[in-house]
């Protein structure tokens, strides 16, 4: 963990809604922010190999993100905590999910949300071993 702490620390974080303007690589391409965010949350940009890179967008709906029954600032922290693993770890959606025990997930834009969210909800729950 102290390799995912550090490279946080170090991350490039883009907020859509301040910086609306913003451009960020991602997925072998330059975007927009919000392009790049997408319907997402939050997201860790990709290289053209699809590996994580340390750039993080943070959509307009983190501004006042409530998840699975939490406050505003603990959901946005669970939020950062997420995308640190992958910035730290380098680790994708369902190599991340499948490293953490959740399983395997489709190959599809479905299974990669599905895969998104037991990564959250494992995070809310304070990681329970053995999923
Ligand atoms: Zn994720």
């Amino acid at each position: 963990m102290a390799s995912v702490a550090a490279t946080a620390a170090t991350t490039n974080y883009y907020k859509v809604s301040t910086e609306p303007d913003a451009w960020v690589s991602n997925d072998g391409g330059v975007w927009s922010a919000q392009t790049a965010v997408g319907d997402a949350v939050a997201a860790t940009m990709v290289d053209a190999n699809g590996v994580p890179t340390n750039t993080v967008v943070l959509n307009t709906s983190f501004d006042n993100l409530q998840f699975a029954g939490l406050n505003v600032a603990a959901s946005q922290n669970l939020a950062l905590v997420h995308e640190a693993l992958h910035t730290g770890t380098q680790l994708n959606e369902f190599q991340l999910a499948a490293k953490l025990g959740l399983g395997t997930f489709d190959n599809t834009l479905e299974g990669l949300k599905a895969a998104s969210l037991s990564i959250s909800l494992y995070l809310r729950y304070d990681c329970p071993p053995g999923q």
